[in-house]
């Protein structure tokens, strides 16, 4: 055959197994996984290809053994073989076209390593799993964790102690009792939830250098979900996620009425689960109080441990505020400014942590000192900024007397016209002015489901539109709300 004789060298036998390779699978994939190789020589009818990493090796593997298989035995024969030689990149990592977060070659310890793989396997014998060949280490991934958020800069205060011990009892021993996974973390913003979560993977990495740990806000892995079915390698983006021993997804929240990746999440979940490997989430709500999630992920969540974290007290505030300054390079400042601080701002610790920031901003740009005024001037200027949010309950408060109605009244099943309309535009202000959601905002006024406050919105706008009256009144109120 001619096409055999022409390319007997190792670069025309891998061009024509390339050829065929792509026409089987999806371009995309093709790119990702085939493309990098480099055909190094052709001896004794073996191939050898060179991999960037044992990660690609692996999943040749476990992906593509069988085209590999067939393009070997059409060009070489059915005792034709395929060697990999793992070359490791000590450069600094180049743009990487994964979706998933990249392995980390530089870990991979033994630069070079030659793993020779048997085409002749007869085509009904299963196909090795890669992870478990011996000599080989677990697949390197980057597991996207931040140093500064451990659990040594983690102030312990009653707010959060009880929830800093079960993190703690899960890093030391992850996936070790059921009772413990998944571990749900959930809080108010700002109060400790992602450097908790850091702080898990830091330990667990730290005490197991062997575990695969993964940090993903729910967020990228909804992207991640959404990019692997639009390029079609929704297979590997699950194979991959399956692979992690400690998963910590950041945020759950962000998956409120994502059905796809939901359902895709409670798959890996349960995989992860019955193998054994540790699973933590946050969220910004209890699972009984999440919106939005199907009822059989929710049982899920509500499996293992929950706790939350609270608003900080005075002490912990000023021990968090000093660990800061601590970590950051040891600022001169009076003790009387992290007093003040810490007494004037009470929403949460993002603030006072932003706060701090902005006095050593402005600090070094005028060069002067850090002073109580100083201090003074910047936290009035910012917590009133960011603390101008309006609640449902001020909301409430406002609405109910410029009609001089009661809360109760309010939240009560009564069906009197005057009351329904108050509600009515409670909900509808609540709509307007919080970030609520209408099933919060429902239960809020006396746990009316959510096409309730569907329909109270519908009707107020109605009603401004066609009562002059009515549109006056609301007016006003608003008015109150803004200032
Ligand atoms: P969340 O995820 O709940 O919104 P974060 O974990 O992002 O909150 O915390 C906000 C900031 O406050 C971060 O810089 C974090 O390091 C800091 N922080 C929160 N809790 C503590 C704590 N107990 N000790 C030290 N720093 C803390
Ligand atoms: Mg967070």
């Amino acid at each position: 055959m001619e096409r055999f004789d022409m390319s007997k060298d190792c670069h025309g036998v891998w061009e024509n197994c390339l050829n065929v390779i792509k026409d089987n699978i999806q371009a995309d994939s093709f790119n990702q996984w085939f493309k990098p190789i480099k055909a190094l020589k052709l001896e004794n009818n073996i191939l050898t290809i060179q991999v960037p990493s044992t990660f690609y090796y692996e999943w040749l593997e476990e992906h593509y053994i069988d085209i590999l298989r067939k393009v070997i035995k059409r060009e070489l024969g059915a005792d034709g073989k395929l060697e990999y030689i793992v070359i490791v990149d000590s450069g600094a990592t180049k743009g990487n076209s994964m979706t998933f977060p990249a392995t980390n070659n530089k870990e991979v310890k033994n630069p070079s390593i030659y793993m020779p793989i048997d085409i002749n396997h007869g085509h009904n014998e299963v196909v090795p799993n890669p992870f478990i060949i011996p000599g080989l280490r677990k697949i390197k991934v980057n597991s996207q964790l931040v140093e500064r958020f451990s659990f040594e800069n983690f102030v312990e205060g009653s707010c959060n102690r009880f929830a800093r011990s079960a993190a703690y009892a899960v890093a030391t021993k992850p996936g070790g009792g059921s009772q413990y996974n998944p571990l749900f973390i959930y809080s108010e913003v700002g109060l400790g939830k992602t450097h908790l979560m850091h702080a898990i993977g830091l330990k667990v990495k730290e005490i197991f250098p062997d575990k695969t740990v993964l940090y993903v806000t729910a967020e990228q892995f909804l992207q991640q979900y959404v990019e692997s079915v639009k390029v079609g390698n929704f297979n590997d983006f699950v194979n991959f996620y399956q692979m992690i021993d400690l998963l910590l997804v950041d945020d759950i929240e962000t998956l409120s009425g994502k059905e796809k990746t939901q359902d895709t999440f409670f798959h890996i979940f349960n995989h992860l689960h019955q193998t054994g490997k540790q699973l933590v989430i946050s969220s910004d709500k209890a699972p009984i109080d999440l919106i939005g999630f199907e009822q059989r992920l929710l049982s899920r969540f509500k499996w293992g441990l929950s706790v939350d974290l609270q608003t900080p007290d005075y002490e912990t505030k000023v021990a968090i505020l000093k660990r800061r300054i601590y970590i950051d390079g040891n600022m001169d400042y009076p003790e009387e400014v992290i007093e003040y601080m810490a007494s004037s701002i009470n929403s949460n610790i993002r603030e006072l942590e932003g706060a701090w920031n902005a006095i050593v901003a402005q600090a070094c740009l005028n060069k002067k000192e850090i002073t109580l005024d100083l201090a003074k001037q910047i936290v009035d200027k910012y917590v009133k900024v960011t603390t101008k949010e309006i609640t449902i309950e001020q909301i409430q408060k406002i609405v109910c007397d410029h009609f001089g109605l009661t809360i109760e009244a309010c939240n009560s099943s009564s069906r009197r016209r005057e009351i329904v309309q108050v509600r009515q535009l409670v909900m509808y202000c609540a709509k307007l002015h919080t970030k609520s959601s209408l099933a919060s905002i429902g239960r809020y006024c006396g746990n009316k489901d959510h096409a309730t406050v569907l329909h109270a919105c519908k009707t107020i706008n109605n009603l401004i539109d066609i009562d002059k009256h009515f549109r006056a009144q609301v007016e006003q109120i608003e008015h109150k709300i803004k200032s």
